[in-house]
């Protein structure tokens, strides 16, 4: 049997040459395993000694320096380092019964898309915030993007985020739509502290 994943919604398998690491459950230290036991937020479930998280859940700042002398896709976990990347999308639609539209990709952003027309908003007359795609046709772009976001992971035609996390100069609101000026980089996220002072390589 392969080792799986506990996540909620994640289907991730071991498997060679995928570059995903799986880790054990910080048994040695109560006060770690209480983080990521909440962040992971299964109810009525509790980790075994064999239980196993994949790497897709941690930030790439989780993670020690490779080290050569070990297999190349040997990754270590540092010592403080708490699961944080979740998809419990159709976990709270079920639980909410109402069709949401999609959140925003930020590290703890909670905008979703809207419609509503917000009087206090940047730009009175549009919809209070404007969401965009991520640069997927642009490696580099996409590149800056997520660094800047301190997130690795791969967008897809449906990831957005919002214009919260773009400053002015970044917006063009001249036209019907609020658009993004060619080559804009998100800027403004308000990271959780233990990823304040970090950054992504
Ligand atoms: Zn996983
Ligand atoms: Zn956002």
């Amino acid at each position: 049997m392969p080792a799986t994943c506990v996540a909620y919604n994640c289907r991730i398998r071991q498997k060679k040459g995928t570059g995903i690491s799986f880790h054990r459950f910080p048994f040695d230290r109560p006060e770690l395993l209480k983080e990521w036991l909440k962040n992971i937020k299964r109810t009525n479930w509790q980790p075994s000694p064999t239980s196993l998280i994949c790497s897709a859940h941690f930030t790439p700042d989780c993670f020690e320096g490779r080290d050569p002398r070990y297999r190349p896709k040997l990754t270590k976990l540092r010592f403080n380092a708490v699961p944080t990347i979740f998809d419990f999308s159709d976990h709270i639609q079920k639980s909410l019964f109402a069709a949401r539209m999609p959140s925003c990709a930020a590290i703890g952003c909670k905008n979703r898309k809207e419609k509503k027309v917000d009087q206090n908003a940047r730009y009175p007359e549009k919809p209070a915030r404007s969401i965009h795609r991520f640069p997927v046709s642009d490696p580099p772009l996409l590149r800056k993007w997520l660094q800047a976001m301190k997130r690795d992971f791969i967008p897809n035609r449906q990831s957005f985020l919002c214009s919260d996390h773009f400053t002015e100069a970044d917006l063009d609101n001249t036209d019907e739509i609020v658009r993004l000026r060619e080559g804009a980089v998100p800027s403004v996220f308000d990271f959780p502290p233990y990823l304040a002072n970090c950054s992504v390589a």
